[in-house]
Parts: structure tokens; C-alpha cells; sequence
């Protein structure tokens, strides 16, 4: 099969940090369809071997394990060309569109790695030059939109050009190994499935942590916040493939039908919900790994008073009849102690106490996504322990290190995503109807704070954001991990 990516944005930050390594690795194992092309498009005046010369310079900064031979590089930098070209300029598509049909490759892939300012346009651009055919596959990368209304508008864009089947909306967590074997633990084990609801888990915890804070990316952060860069997606893909129905097969359509229900039975929120089960922090100057780094508002790009939120903490609940009552709370910031997303299931304690057990000791799983990806069933064994009273628990736990196990096997996120569009799997990417529906959840928050005068909590660069956020928990008698 032929194929031609076309990655707009071909100079930029995503394409040579994320696109390109991913891509490479995909030709390296030999999983990249043999007859493709790689076009790079943005404004510059570069020729091929420009280009070519621009991405191997790019490659030494990326993860020595991930970086081509010089050998290497030579094979996969045939697959490489550019196109200079303005998006927003409507007569320069006819330069891309001789480009590709001087080849008609069998499959074209369109990706939008560019400022989202630019997506209506290229769309409608895309389509007034013929290149919409049913051949031509469109990916799209995150934000799509700053609220439900700018959602719809580039669905609006995108559903006028293109079927909903050529779209792909990228969540690179969808990628992630760990999240596949959530799925596979769910719906490919009998195990969990029959003790999977509110009788036998007490609640649910994602925590999505970042030790970094906005680099370079300031300006942009600032007009985004927490809750649209990490939990209107990411954090509510993650609830979904937790919550969902088992879906009747492994088609697209099947998982995605499961995953709105979950996002339509998330209960609507309330004033008093607001106020008591949301928390928003923005991390001040603290120490990280040692050094001193500057708050948030001190950061270049970034308004001096800035309410933007760095840090969100809140409880959902689903209301249907899996999940009625069961909490799932969400976590995610910059600036926390370490760079670590998982995922506690919290399984009720045994409903009769034979044993003594230590506190908080129930049974749970983890499900780590990183930096690790594996999974820990938590348990209580009988050690050898003796007190006067009986024998006491000691809580032991099952680790299952799917890095470990699976090993060189692993493909990243991108590598994975990128594959499935050429191959036009759609499974792990998100559709419009979902999009809408996070965005109607996550507004009414939006709304709260924009008329809230107290703006975010502070907390300190370096901890677990503000201690609101273990009292939202606590109220409800659970804790984070971190503080069992
Ligand atoms: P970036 O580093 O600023 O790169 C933007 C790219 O777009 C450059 O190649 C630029 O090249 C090109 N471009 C800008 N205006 C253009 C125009 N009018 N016509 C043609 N090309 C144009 O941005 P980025 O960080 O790669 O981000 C791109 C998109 O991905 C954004 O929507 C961002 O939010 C999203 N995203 C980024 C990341 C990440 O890790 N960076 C992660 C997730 C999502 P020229 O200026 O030479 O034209």
C-alpha cells in the first residue's frame, strides 16, 4: 500500500519531538508501509535535501535510543520531502496538490500540526482544491477548541469536508500501551468484569502529574489552563475506558458508542458541587529535584496576574446503574513532586473483619502510565507477624511490569496512533460527538470560575498542589496514595 503523510507544521515542535521520532521508529521495525512519503509542509523556503538536513539536526536532541544511525537516517530520509506553503494563502494549496497527484499514492494522510487558529482554514482550503477525496484521512491534534461552541465550529469545518471516517482526532493517551491494557484487562479477562462496580469499588482515582512547568509554552498555557489541557480530554478518555460498557465488539464505533454514554451519565454540575468538588490551584515558586524554580505568574508568556489554573482536582460522579455513587476523582498539575500518571481502583474492604488489617489497607489496583506502564494488584497475605490479639494483614502486592515483559515489543503512543492512520483504524481515536460532550461537562466549570473572584489556590512548586484538594477527598474518607 502507498501512502502519503502531509504534515502540516513540518518544522515545528510536535512534528520533530513527537511526529518524527515516532515515525522513524515505525520504519526501524519495519512496520511503516514500504511506499510512502513523508511530506514536510510549512512557510520556509526549504528544498528536499533542506529538510532532510533540518530533521537529522533535530534528531540529536531526542532520546539517544530513538535517534537514527547516520546509516539509518540515510534510508529514512529518502522517504522525507517539503513543500513550502502559506495556509492561509488559498492559491498556494495548488503547489501540494501537484505534489500529490503526481504520485496518487494509494492512502493520504493530512496532519494539522499546526496552530489551531489555522484549522478552519486549511479544512476549507483543503476541500476548495479537491483534496478531500475518500482516499484522504485528516488528523487532527489537541485543542480542538477552547469550549464546546469553538469545538463545534471545527467539527462543523471538518463534517463539511470530510466524512466522519476520515477524521482522526488525536488523544495521544489513547496511545499509550498501558491504556490498550486497560481495555485488554477489562474486556479480554473474565476476572475483573463481574467485581467491576459499586458494590465492590469504592472509588476511582486518576492522577495525571507533571514536574515540569510551562517551558517555553507560556503564552499558550495561559490562555488554556489545566482543565482544557488535561482533563477535558485526556482525564475524561481515561474515565471513559474505566467506566464504560463492555462493547459489543472491538470496532470503532462500538468502543466510541460505550464511551459517550459514559460521558453523558457524568452528572451535570450543581452550584454547591462546584464550590465543594472542584479545586483549582496555580503553583507559586518552589523547589523541584533540588532547584529552586519560579511561580507560575513569573514564567515568560505568562500575565503577571494570571488566574489561569496549573493544578485541578475534582470528584465526578456517572450516574447510571454501574456506578451510581462511586467517586471518581481526577488530579492532574504542573509542578508536582514528580512526572507520574496512574490510575487507583479502591476496592471495598471485606465486609466482615476476621483479621486485623492496617489502615487503608484494602484491596486495589494500579495501573500505571507512566513513567512505568504496568499493573499492581494490592492484597493482604498473612505474614509472620504475631500480636496478642490474632494475626495482622500485611498488605503484599502482584506487579506485573508489562516494560519489563513485553519489552522491545512496546510501541509508543505516537508510533502507534500514526500506524493507525495509515492503516485507518479508527479504535483509538476520539469522535466529534464525545468532543461535544466533554466540553457541555467540563463549561459549567469554566463558567464558575469566570465568575469567581478568588481565583486559584496557591501552592508551593514541588508538592501535591493545594491542600483543598486532600480535604475535597477526605470529606468523602479517602485519601491520595500519596498520603496512606
Ligand atoms: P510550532 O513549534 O509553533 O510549529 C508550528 C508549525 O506550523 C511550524 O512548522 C510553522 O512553520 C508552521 N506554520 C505556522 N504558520 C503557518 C502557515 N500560515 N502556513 C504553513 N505553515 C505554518 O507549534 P507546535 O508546538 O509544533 O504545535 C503545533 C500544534 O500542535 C498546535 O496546535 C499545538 O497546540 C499542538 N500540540 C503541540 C504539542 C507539542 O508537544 N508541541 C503537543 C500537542 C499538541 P513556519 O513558521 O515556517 O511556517
Amino acid at each position: 500500500m502507498s501512502f502519503d503523510l502531509v504534515l502540516f507544521g513540518g518544522t515545528g515542535d510536535l512534528a520533530w519531538r513527537k511526529l518524527m521520532p515516532a515515525l522513524f521508529q515505525a520504519f526501524r521495525h519495519g512496520t511503516l508501509p514500504k511506499d510512502g512519503r513523508i511530506i514536510g509542509v510549512a512557510r520556509d523556503d526549504l528544498g528536499d535535501e533542506q529538510y532532510r538536513a533540518l530533521i537529522q539536526g533535530r534528531f540529536g536532541e531526542v532520546d539517544g535510543a530513538k535517534r537514527p544511525s547516520p546509516e539509518e537516517f540515510a534510508r529514512f530520509a529518502q522517504l522525507l520531502h517539503f513543500v513550502r506553503m502559506d495556509l492561509s494563502k488559498p492559491e498556494e494549496f495548488q503547489r501540494l496538490k501537484a505534489t500529490l497527484e503526481a504520485r496518487a499514492a494509494d492512502t493520504v494522510v493530512m496532519y494539522l500540526a499546526v496552530a489551531p487558529q489555522l484549522f478552519t482554514q486549511a479544512i476549507g482550503q483543503l476541500a476548495a482544491a479537491g483534496l478531500n477525496r475518500p482516499n484522504v484521512r485528516m488528523v487532527l491534534e489537541k485543542p480542538l477548541g477552547h469550549d464546546l461552541a469553538s469545538n463545534r465550529e471545527i467539527n462543523d469545518t471538518v463534517r463539511r469536508a470530510f466524512g466522519e471516517n476520515q477524521v482522526f482526532r488525536i488523544d495521544h493517551y489513547l496511545g499509550k500501551p498501558a491504556v490498550q491494557n486497560l481495555f485488554a484487562l477489562r474486556f479480554g479477562n473474565a476476572l475483573f468484569e463481574p467485581i467491576w462496580r459499586r458494590e465492590n469499588i469504592a472509588n476511582i482515582q486518576i492522577t495525571m502529574a507533571e514536574d515540569l512547568g510551562v517551558e517555553q509554552r507560556g503564552a499558550f498555557y495561559d490562555t488554556t489552563g489545566a482543565l482544557r489541557d488535561m482533563v477535558q480530554n485526556h482525564a475524561l478518555q481515561l474515565l471513559c475506558a474505566l467506566a464504560m460498557e463492555p462493547p459489543i465488539n472491538a470496532h470503532a464505533d462500538a468502543i466510541r458508542d460505550e464511551k459517550l454514554k459514559v460521558l453523558r451519565s457524568l452528572k451535570p454540575w450543581s452550584p454547591a458541587d462546584l464550590a465543594q468538588h472542584v479545586v483549582r490551584g496555580q503553583y507559586s515558586a518552589g523547589v523541584i529535584d533540588g532547584h529552586a524554580v519560579p511561580a507560575y505568574r513569573d514564567e515568560a508568556g505568562v500575565d503577571p496576574e494570571s488566574r489561569t489554573e496549573t493544578f485541578v482536582a475534582l470528584r465526578a460522579e456517572i450516574a447510571n446503574w454501574r456506578w451510581a455513587g462511586v467517586p471518581f476523582y481526577i488530579r492532574t498539575g504542573k509542578r508536582l513532586p514528580g512526572r507520574e500518571a496512574c490510575i487507583v481502583v479502591n476496592f471495598r474492604p471485606a465486609p466482615h473483619a476476621i483479621f486485623n488489617a492496617p489502615r487503608g489497607a484494602a484491596n486495589k489496583l494500579v495501573i500505571n502510565l507512566q513513567p512505568r506502564d504496568g499493573l499492581q494488584l494490592h492484597l493482604l497475605a498473612q505474614g509472620q507477624e504475631k500480636r496478642r490479639n490474632g494475626h495482622t494483614l500485611t498488605p503484599v502486592h502482584l506487579d506485573l511490569d508489562f516494560d519489563k515483559r513485553f519489552g522491545s515489543e512496546r510501541v509508543g503512543a505516537y508510533e502507534r496512533l500514526l500506524l493507525d492512520v495509515i492503516d485507518g483504524r479508527l479504535n483509538l481515536f476520539v469522535r466529534s460527538d464525545e468532543q461535544e460532550e466533554a466540553w457541555r461537562w467540563v463549561e459549567p466549570i469554566l463558567e464558575g470560575w469566570a465568575n469567581d473572584d478568588n481565583g486559584p489556590r496557591l501552592y508551593n512548586a514541588g508538592t501535591w498542589g493545594p491542600s483543598a484538594a486532600s480535604a475535597m477527598i477526605a470529606r468523602d474518607g479517602a485519601s491520595w496514595p500519596e498520603e496512606l
